[in-house]
């Protein structure tokens, strides 16, 4: 679902960034450096005078759908919740050659990171697939590692997908409104890999949310940050004496236009806050 005109300026993105980042800190979802967030952008956006640092980039495979367009992803080893208070020393652009096969990268003097996050081969691709499946203009992807869900997955009975989806749906039955494809669950596969690239794109073509074995999860969305991000739906719930905490931290929801304009309610957003 492409996003419609007026499009959101590059404050409204960077801010969006910096908000999705603070709340996956908040549920502890990305410890020290985890976890990166990238946003593919398909209509021309000038970025130069908030990056104005211009440098070759290769990309890690080629990206024929997202020519001309703008993929804005958070640094090597940057903290996801300190890009609020810095977006441009904790991001970069890669802006998408005409031909697909070459990119430039705008950054900022305040750079803080020498190179985009290590698993950009695995957010390229998901953008070049989305893209090219359905003409989207506008994507966004978070990968973080929420502990419970990682936690699960090293259960080999919870790397089964049909079971791991239904324990979580039995946990918390409204996981199915938000979550009406379920998660994909994948196996372990070495972080910044081909193999990790090729299955996350495959999951994520039929899932919103992707797991991860033994590492985290990839979320998409092609209508807004906030929709692809956690919310603060993190159901607690008694188990005997103990507090238990849903391990779905994450989850997909909202409506189109809440994304574009993040602070803006006159569209209705349905994001829980
Ligand atoms: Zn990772």
């Amino acid at each position: 679902m492409p996003l419609d005109q007026p499009y959101p300026d590059l404050d409204e993105f960077l801010s969006a960034i910096g908000e999705a980042g603070q709340r996956l800190a908040h549920i502890n979802a990305s410890e020290g450096g985890a976890g990166n967030i990238s946003i593919f952008i398909g209509w021309p956006l000038e970025v130069r005078r908030r990056f104005p640092l211009a440098e070759p980039f290769a990309l890690p495979s080629p990206a024929p759908s997202l020519a001309g367009g703008l993929v804005i992803v958070t640094g090597s080893g940057r903290r996801l919740r300190d890009i609020h208070m810095r977006p441009e020393a904790n991001l970069g652009v890669v802006a998408i050659g005409p031909d697909g096969q070459s990119a430039t990268l705008y950054s900022a003097p305040s750079r803080l990171f020498q190179r985009v996050t290590s698993e950009f081969n695995s957010h390229l691709a998901v953008h070049q697939d989305e893209v090219a499946r359905t003409g989207t203009n506008f994507q966004a992807l978070i990968h973080a590692q929420p502990p419970h869900l990682v936690y699960l997955s090293h259960i080999p009975a919870y790397r089964d997908q049909a079971y791991f989806n239904r324990q979580i749906m039995r946990w918390e039955p409204e996981t199915i409104v938000n979550l009406p494809k379920g998660v994909g669950v994948l196996p372990y596969c070495l972080p910044g890999s081909s193999a990790m690239m090729e299955a996350n794109v495959a999951g994520l073509r039929a899932h919103n949310v992707v797991l991860w074995g033994k590492h985290g999860v990839m979320a998409r969305s092609d209508r807004s940050m906030r929709s692809c991000g956690p919310s603060t739906w993190i159901r607690r719930w008694r188990r005997g004496g103990g507090r238990l905490c849903h391990p779905l931290h994450f989850f997909v929801v909202g409506s189109g236009s809440e994304a574009a304009r993040p602070h803006n309610s006159r569209h209705g957003g349905v994001a829980p806050e």
